[in-house]
């Protein structure tokens, strides 16, 4: 097929020249590129979407753990002072129990 030929098929709406790699293939409307660049095309939204997500994902992570971090330091803060007695009884239970390991 010369240029001429290509040309009047083109003109005639047979085939159509791929908008990124020159690619010609059989005219279809609305088809701006070939099948080739259309499976890149995909792949590239596939991946943007994918990277999009695993950011959002990280953000989630980091934000769900810094509140629940949050969460449970105030818990612990909160334990500690309901409990302030018992865990110093505990404190000194222990204190003394290993010094009488030790003295033994
Ligand atoms: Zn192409």
């Amino acid at each position: 097929m010369n240029d001429e030929e290509l040309f009047e098929k083109i003109m005639n709406k047979e085939l159509t020249i791929c908008e990124t790699c020159d690619n010609i293939f059989e005219y279809i409307p609305q088809k701006l590129f070939c099948g080739e660049c259309l499976r890149d095309k995909k792949l590239a939204r596939k991946r943007k979407h994918y990277e999009e997500n695993r950011e959002k994902k990280a953000a989630y992570d980091r934000k769900y753990r810094e509140e629940n971090l949050e969460k449970m330091k105030a818990y612990q803060r909160k334990y500690r002072e309901e409990n302030r007695e018992k865990i110093n009884a505990r404190e000194f239970a222990r204190y003394h129990a290993k010094k009488k390991q030790e003295e033994e």
